[in-house]
């Protein structure tokens, strides 16, 4: 696995198309190699290893949180996280937003759709999602934004499947587009069925394994 070609290669296919390269589990000499080949954008599922990360590679990462969040860990990344993939309630945002108050930032989240066919996958309805957007009480955090959706498909073979889920999550953000001009991202695609994500729209993949190999 040569991570540094990996990225390049990657890099060169995607475009305009936003990597994050997902770390999580791998050592900081893995990433240096990805960061020395140009990749900025790093993304990790658990607060506490992201931020030991932030505090010992170098300061101009955009690190992304996207696991899922627990309201009483967000302090420790409110001071440097640059995007929340997977928010899932109000709740959180008003955490998040709270957070961010403190460290005089405004932290930029995404509404993680439940897009697939299995119960283990976190994510809100759209009907939810639909409701946090226009809320007023959304409306009144000044240190936090919501600036597009996520969604993870079903974990299968079944390319026709995994399609008919992204469509539906491109149409979703469409729909969304018309009334809230913020949304600008829609984060799809991970090592497996990144292009599949891509042909339907995503403009940002999460690529973990293909890039730094199997954890
Ligand atoms: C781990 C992870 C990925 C990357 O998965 P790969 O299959 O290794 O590319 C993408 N998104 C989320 C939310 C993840 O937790």
């Amino acid at each position: 696995m040569n991570i540094s070609e990996n990225i390049k290669k990657y890099k060169a296919e995607l475009n305009d198309v936003s990597l994050v390269a997902i770390s999580k589990t791998k050592p900081n000499d893995d990433l240096l190699e990805a960061y020395h080949a140009g990749q900025r954008i790093f993304g990790e599922n658990k607060i506490q290893e992201m931020t030991e990360k932030w505090e010992e590679l170098p300061k101009d990462i955009d690190w992304h949180m996207v696991g899922h969040v627990q309201r009483n860990k967000v302090k420790y990344m409110a001071p440097y996280v640059g995007l929340i993939h997977a928010v899932d309630s109000l709740k959180l945002l008003k955490e998040i937003d709270k957070e961010a108050k403190k460290n005089n930032r405004v932290i930029d989240c995404l509404l993680q759709i439940k897009i697939a066919d299995e119960d283990s996958k976190f994510g809100i309805s759209t009907e939810e999602a639909g409701e946090i957007l226009k809320s007023e009480k959304l409306a009144a955090m000044e240190n936090v934004k919501v600036t597009g959706l996520m969604g993870m498909a079903t974990f299968t073979d079944d390319k026709e499947q995994v399609k008919k889920e992204f469509q539906y999550l491109k149409s979703v953000f469409d729909e969304f587009q018309k009334s809230f001009k913020e949304l600008k991202t829609l984060s799809m695609g991970m090592s497996g069925d990144y292009k599949i994500a891509v042909e339907c729209g995503s403009n940002m993949v999460r690529i973990g394994s293909a890039i730094f190999g199997e954890r």
